[in-house]
């Protein structure tokens, strides 16, 4: 990798390019956008024909998503990779777990989702170059940038995450599926400065570290790739000592926001457009552009998670857009049945809200499986309370569908099971039915 282009990327994204005021954000955004329609349209034998020449916005241009992303992976991409190359590439990769292999300067990578798509996605070295820069300035404490040691806990799509160590910054990265207790060791040994990890993976070092078992102490901990519970929050901050969780909103669709020092996430609307979909109360679905990814174009990608902005301007005085909370996968959010008729969406992140007033959960996870039948997998603090503690996350969970005016659901409680190798998702909705009310 080029140092130089990591360097020339932080300095820019920390220093240069203060953008103060939404009015800058805005223009900038303009401005790449204008010069990315134009690439685009030359280099892009599927966007040749959509863009008209001049276009100055996104216009007409399709929303995109996983599907259509394969569907037209060799006209979309101006590298001229083709699909099947690309795909023998990244199975080869994630079968052996090694992920140095690219396509010519290009990395490729699987990403399973959560939708049960396959996707297949491609960066170029200058992609990533810039990547590695502008995540070192979002994600460096202010005061020292230099001499930190990163490390990273990851699943697959390493690929876009090529090692960048140097003397200035060193990185380690951490293989998610591999075993924890060496994953531990290997944790104390290297004393990160910086972890970054899944909600998942830091619950079990967090957890570690109440019982003595390391003493690793990061002055900074980012959690990525899962959403963030509530309740997951507040135990890892307690049991890291730390008063902040730090985010990066990062998957292999783009780097979409990461928290200020204040812990806000914001989104990086100096790389990419967010449009939205509006579901209301400040809710919405981010429809994404990334405005310098040129190899596989992102462009009107849906992303199919739950946002939602905040409502009072952060403290920390930034232009780029506050986001309250991600709230899930959209496919996740419960629809129970109304007591007047119709449906109550019910988002994740409301469930797992309400079960912080629940006392002695020490696990949890929530799936629907029917029109009004919730299984709650369950797991208590003190095996001897089990029955309180069932009773307890019974009662909020039936005022919640009270508040929001829900035929009570019907509670299955089984013992509480972690999904295997699968992100870690608290709460999911399994049973599809009827998008509307046919089935109740
Ligand atoms: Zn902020």
């Amino acid at each position: 990798m080029s140092r130089l282009r990591i360097v020339v990327e932080f300095a820019a994204t920390r220093w240069l390019r203060r953008l103060r005021t939404r009015e800058a954000v805005e223009r900038r955004q303009r401005r790449l956008l204008r010069r990315h329609l134009r690439f685009l349209r030359r280099r892009s034998p599927y966007f040749r024909s959509m863009i008209p020449r001049g276009a100055r916005d996104l216009g007409a241009l399709p929303l995109m998503d996983k599907a259509i992303l394969m569907a037209h992976f060799d006209e979309l991409n101006t590298v001229g990779v083709r699909r099947d190359a690309a795909l023998r590439v990244a199975l080869d990769n994630e079968r052996s777990r090694d992920f140095r292999t690219g396509i010519g300067r290009h990395a490729v990578g699987l990403s399973s989702g959560t939708s049960g798509h396959r996707g297949l996605f491609l960066v170029s070295r200058a992609e990533r170059e810039a990547w590695a820069g502008s995540v070192l300035a979002k994600t460096l404490p202010a005061g020292r940038i230099l001499g930190h040691r990163i490390a990273l806990f990851l699943r697959a799509d390493n690929t876009l995450y090529e090692s960048v160590g140097s003397r200035a910054v060193s990185f380690a990265y951490f293989d998610a599926f591999a075993d924890m207790a060496q994953n531990l060791e290997r944790l104390q040994r290297y004393a990160p400065t910086i972890l970054v990890a899944p909600p998942s993976v830091l619950l079990v070092i967090a957890r570690a570290l109440e019982h003595g078992r390391t003493s690793v102490r990061p002055e900074k901990v980012y959690a990525v790739a899962e959403v963030l519970e509530v309740a997951d929050e507040r135990r890892i901050a307690a049991g890291f000592g730390l008063d902040v969780i730090h985010q990066l909103y990062q998957c292999t669709e783009g780097f979409l926001a990461h928290t200020c020092p204040h812990g806000t996430l914001h989104l990086n609307e100096d790389g990419i457009l967010v449009e939205r979909e509006p579901l209301g109360a400040g809710r919405f679905v981010p429809i994404v552009t990334d405005l310098r990814r040129r190899a596989q174009p992102i462009v009107r990608y849906r992303l199919g998670d739950v946002l939602r902005e905040r409502t009072e301007p952060c403290p920390c005085g930034s232009a780029l857009t506050a986001i309250a909370r991600i709230e899930g996968r959209e496919g996740d959010t419960l629809r129970l049945p109304r007591r007047d008729g119709g449906i109550v969406e019910v988002f994740a992140d409301l469930v797992s809200r309400s079960l912080l007033y629940a006392d002695g959960v020490a696990e949890y996870r929530i799936v629907q499986v029917g029109p009004r039948t919730l299984e709650v997998g369950l797991e208590a603090a003190d095996d001897t309370r089990e029955e309180a503690v069932r009773a307890a996350v019974a009662g909020e969970l039936t005022s919640l569908a009270d508040r929001l005016g829900a035929v009570r659901p019907e509670l299955r409680f089984v013992p509480y099971a972690p999904d295997g190798r699968s992100k870690l998702r608290r709460v999911e909705r399994r049973w599809r039915g009827e998008q509307g009310d046919a089935e109740l």
